[in-house]
């Protein structure tokens, strides 16, 4: 310990206790004393003694660091009154533990207050020390503002860099091999979910938090990396402790020491998840883009600010569309054209010119074929940040297809107008309310009415229907309205004299309100289906006349038969009428029979009658099987006489059909008399013949006749049901092709078929 005298300031005030003889040593200690004062004084660093709680000693340095001079400080000011009153308490507990002995040395640091208040940092090394008897405390001071501004400066750096990373997602690692310890930043313990605590696992840990689909890669390229192979630069997906999945890119750097063995691995990782799903999002906003111009538009373009283009892009599959990059570089007029004319070029321009938005602007472009292709072009003008028109940027319709379906459509309106124009059919158009707006010529000659009429507004539809059909035309105007259809259908109209007139209608609606009706005149035609019924109905009579000469000896066999018994029966009367007295009963007999045999005569003669009667009768409710019981009691003859066993099988409990009479009779005379026929050639086996009535599953009457005749030829099958085919010598080949058109104008069905074992069966439908 250095013992000091006495605690005098300047140069002169220290003196040796043991050097005090020789003159020779008081020059030395002289010079020692002068050259201690002289350091001390011009130290750069701050020296002070304290004693008594005042300074008894501040060198110039000290004193010019709390901006007091040396004498201001010296034996004046307590070591407080230099400190920051926020540290006095530091700074009074460190001098009181030194004067009490407790330690001797002590470094450390406060702020010191300087004269005109100002505060700053310094640091402080002391000891206590004894001296003339007293304990005191000296030591050194140094300005430490510079290198706590410079620590300042660091730890905000240090924060300013945690900052950066924490903002660009960006994070730094670190493994020490010889260690085995691991540092992560505080982005990369964020991006993968992770307390600072968790390191110690950390090496084994990290993968279980890599997506399982990258956890194989992700190792690979780090054990890679280790052993030597490529940087560490991979992109995975990491899968938090709390299930949120983010996206990192690693990259890192190995270093080796000199045999090559890894030290560290050092390397930054950075969390891309946001860029990822904005770039996603960016994707998506383009293809939603991109899906909206390609299904409204043909083309995107841009231009640049003199008009040419830069960019064109087409949809694909787009026929007609120009080489691509043909017209890059050009301006629109500057590809060729056949449309619009230099005016509307000058227009379109002058718009571009003053940077105004364009739409719908139209051009025709020659096709290589020599055909055109219609364009329609849209556009906005682009301004940059700075407010300067850079170009324009738009979308561009093919029209053609339009233009093409214009065409046709104007020149459907034309072939329309030829149409109402050649006054072939009748064409009106009208309101629902009734009133016929507009109508061809021919419409009114079907009508009757002339052009003024129509003007006047005299015309009416539900006045020109008879009220039977007015239900039926509401009902197709309805039936329009919901399926977009109109049943084409027969009507009449009332002519202006009051006659009726046949037509045959279709309309189609213009609007919810309006129609248009296409009116064809049926009248020749219904004059030439009478005729054509007429001449069938005397078709089908002569058939029947035909057909019963083929019956007329059977027939006269049948009519005699009775007449013969009748003679015989009235000899018998007379016969017992000669007796005496006369046999009453016997005559009576006798003449009851004549009775009965006149009336079975009388039968035969009336439905010959009917069945050659011309007349049409009306179709009636009647029992199949009683009709067909008729015709079989009228053949029983011809098949008897023929040799043909006859069997029937009709059906209970059939219901009544609606039909003629008459004609259906035909129908099966027609069938019995065939099967009679060809059964009548056969030289051998049995000749039998069945007719039978059943029912369908569908609920249809079925009449069947069946032979065991010689069955029909493949060749004869083919035209049985045409006219004029006949394989009989004697055969007009009518007879099947009348009964077919009977049974289809009584709604049914006849066929033809094979019989089993042989023969052949013709059968009939008839619906109930
Ligand atoms: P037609 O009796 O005047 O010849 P049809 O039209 O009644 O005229 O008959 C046409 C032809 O059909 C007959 O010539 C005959 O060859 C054939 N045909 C009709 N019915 C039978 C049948 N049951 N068996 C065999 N062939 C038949």
């Amino acid at each position: 310990m250095v013992r000091v005298d006495r605690a005098k300031p300047g140069a002169d005030t220290f003196k040796r206790e043991d050097v005090a003889e020789s003159g020779r040593a008081e020059e030395d200690l002289q010079e020692t004393k002068e050259l201690f004062g002289v350091l001390v004084e011009s130290a750069l660093t701050g020296i002070y003694l304290i004693q008594d709680d005042r300074f008894r000693y501040v060198n110039p340095a000290a004193a010019k660091m709390f901006g007091y001079t040396a004498a201001e400080m010296m034996n004046n000011l307590s070591p407080l009154d230099v400190v920051h009153p926020a540290d006095r308490p530091l700074v009074q507990e460190n001098l009181r533990r030194r004067i009490d002995g407790e330690f001797v040395e002590a470094h450390y640091q406060f702020r010191g207050l300087r004269k005109d208040g100002s505060s700053f940092s310094v640091l402080v090394q002391s000891r206590s020390i004894q001296l003339a008897g007293k304990i005191g405390v000296m030591g050194t001071l140094v300005d430490n503002s510079d290198i706590q501004r410079a620590m300042d400066k660091l730890r905000e750096s240090e924060a300013k860099s945690e900052e950066m990373q924490r903002l660009a997602h960006v994070g730094w690692w670190e493994a020490d091999f010889r260690t085995e310890r691991m540092s992560l930043s505080e982005e990369v313990c964020r991006s993968f979910g992770v307390q600072p605590d968790d390191l110690p696992a950390w090496r084994g840990r990290w993968l279980e938090l890599v997506h399982p689909e990258d956890r194989a890669r992700a190792a690979e390229a780090a054990a890679a990396s280790v052993r030597g192979g490529p940087r560490l630069d991979v992109e995975y997906r990491v899968v938090r402790p709390d299930g949120a999945v983010r996206i990192v890119h690693i990259r890192g750097n190995v270093t080796r020491d000199g045999s090559g063995r890894p030290l560290r691995h050092f390397g930054v990782l950075q969390d891309i998840t946001e860029l990822r799903r904005a770039e996603d999002e960016l994707r998506a906003s383009e293809e939603r883009f991109r899906a909206l111009v390609q299904f409204s538009f043909d083309v995107y373009w841009e231009t640049d600010a003199e008009h040419r283009f830069i960019r064109q892009e087409y949809v694909r599959d787009l026929a007609d569309t120009p080489a691509p990059g043909a017209e890059i570089g050009k301006t629109r007029w500057e590809v060729p054209y056949l449309e619009p004319d230099e005016e509307a070029w000058r227009r379109h321009r002058e718009t571009l010119d003053a940077h105004l938005p364009f739409r719908d602007f139209e051009l025709v472009r020659p096709t290589p074929d020599g055909g055109r292709r219609y364009v329609s072009v849209s556009g906005l003008p682009v301004f940059d940040q700075a407010g300067r028109f850079v170009g324009y940027r738009g979308v561009g319709r093919s029209t053609t297809a339009q233009k093409r379906a214009q065409e046709a459509l104007r020149e459907m309106q034309a072939q329309v107008r030829r149409l109402v124009e050649a006054n072939i059919i009748g064409i009106e158009t009208w309101h629902v309310d009734g009133r016929i707006l507009e109508a061809n010529d021919a419409y009114l000659r079907i009508l009757g009415y002339s052009r003024e009429d129509l003007v006047s507004g005299l015309l009416r539809w539900p006045d020109l229907t008879p009220p039977e059909s007015l239900d039926i035309s509401f009902a197709r105007f309805e039936e329009v309205k919901r399926t977009g259809i109109w049943q084409t259908h027969q009507k009449e109209y009332f002519r202006k004299d009051g006659s009726r007139v046949p037509v045959l209608i279709g309309a189609t609606l213009l609007d919810e309100e309006r129609g248009v009706s296409f009116v064809v005149d049926l009248t020749e035609q219904k004059r030439a289906e009478d005729a054509l019924r007429e001449a069938q109905m005397q078709l089908a009579h002569a058939n029947r006349l035909e057909t019963m000469g083929q019956l007329t000896a059977s027939i006269a066999h049948e009519v005699n038969q009775p007449i013969a018994a009748t003679m015989t029966n009235a000899q018998t009367a007379l016969r017992w009428l000669s007796f005496d007295p006369p046999n009453m009963d016997g005559a009576r007999e006798a003449l009851d029979n004549i009775v009965r045999d006149a009336a079975r005569a009388g039968d035969v003669v009336h439905r010959i009658r009917n069945l050659t009667r011309r007349a049409r009768t009306p179709h009636d409710r009647l029992e199949i099987n009683a009709a067909v019981q008729e015709v079989i009691e009228l053949t029983h003859t011809e098949a008897m006489r023929n040799g043909v066993s006859v069997r029937t099988e009709l059906a209970e409990g059939l219901p009544p059909v609606r039909g003629d009479r008459v004609e259906l009779q035909q129908v099966v005379l027609n069938l019995i008399l065939n099967a009679v026929e060809a059964m009548s050639g056969m030289s051998e086996g049995p000749r039998e013949l069945r007719i039978a009535t059943s029912k369908t599953d569908a609920g249809d009457i079925l009449v069947a006749v069946s032979d065991s005749g010689p069955g029909l030829a493949p060749a004869v099958q083919e035209n049985l049901f045409k006219a004029f085919h006949t394989t009989k010598p004697n055969g007009l080949g009518l007879g099947l092709s009348i009964c077919r058109s009977i049974v289809e104008s009584h709604g049914g069905r006849l066929w033809a078929s094979a019989n089993a074992p042989r023969g052949a069966v013709f059968q009939f439908t008839l619906p109930v």
